[in-house]
């Protein structure tokens, strides 16, 4: 048995043959296992989706009703059989409901990660490190400039600021789901107890969150405040925002970027970014390696990102390794505008 009868690249994504179904399929496939919510690896129109409650659900609230012929939920460590291959998800420690699917077939394990971080995040399950043979990997750091550091300094760097501020309003790109909730909760976490002012397409996601049992403490829409009442405020808005008319509301704003790209002094600057915070939800480079080493896996396939530097790391310490060159699955920070569709802002 080779790793390609368990798993092949098509024009549609990552394909299990031997299961009947694609992981994260870009295009419109009979039997669609879904990793995570985020608007490129869940697409609407599949057949049948196998996903997380949770991801079901985000895609529910994306895309309406009728997002997918039929649904199946599966929770965490529950495996099901699917074809002549045996499926269990996994945390991925990416966003609320994220997986990584575990596929065995003969003898082979084979784990497609999905996007994943292997640090804390108190909106989802820690990353569950499982052995395997072979293991698909994302890349969106993955170079060794790429170190994030830790979260929490960076949310000290944001209170620090509104603190110095108090006349100032503080804007804070941050992707619709699962960063901005991430972001709130590690507010909280610090100890911030005043309203937290959200844009709309966060406002739906963080109630969300909230109905999964997750506290993001007071929670207020921003085009409900007045202008002088968001003085001394923290606000959250999608990355797109922060430039464009919306922001006009907001007493001389400070434009922060909650971001692994923030890392790159250029970024921040080409974006106008005049407090840039390093929080990502992929994992960094040395998360990255420290989980593939870690995974036992012998061969590793790498789909989306810097694939470049990690196939060469792997290579060098033995492993097989190989860029998939999936086309279709994009970096979430990067992505401009609002462009998660969830209705009005
Ligand atoms: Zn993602
Ligand atoms: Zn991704």
């Amino acid at each position: 048995m080779r790793p390609e009868d368990i798993l092949v690249r098509t024009p549609a994504g990552v394909c299990c043959k031997i299961g009947g179904f694609h992981i994260d399929p870009t295009r419109p496939v009979d039997k669609a296992v879904i990793t995570h919510g985020h608007s490129d690896h869940a697409r609407a129109g599949h057949g049948a989706v196998l996903g997380t409650q949770e991801t079901l659900d985000l895609m529910r609230l994306r895309y309406g009703e009728n997002f997918a012929a039929s649904t199946q939920a599966i929770r965490y460590g529950e495996t099901v059989t699917l074809g002549g291959a045996r499926v269990t998800f996994h945390p991925a420690g990416h966003v609320l409901g994220s997986a990584q699917i575990a596929i065995e077939a003969n003898g082979l394990r084979v784990v497609a990660s999905g996007d994943y971080k292997n640090i804390a995040d108190p909106t989802c399950a820690a990353f569950e490190l499982v052995q395997c043979n072979i293991f698909v990997t994302e890349a969106t750091f993955g170079l060794p400039i790429f170190r994030h550091g830790d979260p929490r300094a960076e949310i000290a760097k944001l209170l620090h600021s509104v603190a110095l501020f108090p006349d100032r309003a503080h804007l804070v790109g941050a992707y619709p789901l699962g960063k901005a909730q991430r972001v709130m909760a590690m507010i909280r976490e610090a100890g911030y107890d005043r309203p937290i002012y959200v844009h709309g397409a966060i406002e739906k996601i963080a109630r969300y969150y909230e109905s999964r049992g997750i506290d993001l403490g007071r929670v207020e829409l921003a085009r409900a405040t007045k202008k002088a009442d968001l003085a001394g405020t923290i606000t959250l808005c999608p990355p797109g925002t922060l430039k464009d008319l919306w922001s006009r509301r907001f007493p001389d704003p400070v434009t922060c970027f909650a971001s692994g790209w923030m890392r790159v002094r250029a970024r921040a600057r080409q974006r106008l970014v005049e407090l840039p915070l390093v929080i990502s939800d992929h994992a960094d480079w040395d998360g990255l390696t420290a989980t593939i080493a870690a995974t036992g896996a012998s061969d590793i396939w790498v789909t989306h990102g810097q694939e470049e530097a990690l196939v060469h790391w792997s290579m060098a310490r033995g492993l097989q390794a190989r860029p998939l060159d999936i086309v279709g699955y994009g970096d979430e920070d990067e992505a401009e505008g609002v462009t998660e569709n969830y209705g009005d802002v």
